[in-house]
């Protein structure tokens, strides 16, 4: 069987243990709730909150990624046009409001594959 790479698994929103069960309860990125997460891994059982407040650490990563789309979009805006700073602050916000389920999601699937090890054997488990 082929092992999934964890750019993929965090691409698709797998689970990093196994990178095969889903971690959210909706495909769709813009679902009205996208935001719910399963309890565990359907395939190896993984619990995805470990403890409480666990996805706390994950806002940083959003940040991260929020300062990763805005300095390049900032760039490109100033050097093309001539819009005042409070105009492409503003159009950096829509933007940032637009993504803003992805970066949920992406912020915590990169939290999760922080702390969780790829497992083979669990990967293998027949479901
Ligand atoms: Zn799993």
């Amino acid at each position: 069987m082929e092992e999934v790479s964890a750019i993929k698994s965090i691409l698709t929103c797998k689970c990093p243990r196994c990178r095969k069960g889903k971690v959210f309860k909706y495909g769709n990125h813009y679902h009205r709730k996208f935001g719910q997460i399963e309890k565990k891994c359907s395939h190896c059982g993984l619990v995805y909150e470990m403890e409480q407040g666990f996805w706390y650490g994950a806002m940083y990563v959003s940040y991260g990624l929020g300062v990763i789309i805005a300095i390049p979009v900032m760039l490109i805006i100033s050097y093309l046009t001539m819009l005042e700073i409070y105009e492409i602050t503003f159009i950096i916000f829509l933007i940032l409001l637009l993504l803003m389920p992805l970066l949920f999601r992406y912020s915590r699937i990169i939290w999760l594959h922080i702390f969780i090890r790829y497992d083979e054997e669990k990967a293998l488990l027949e479901k």
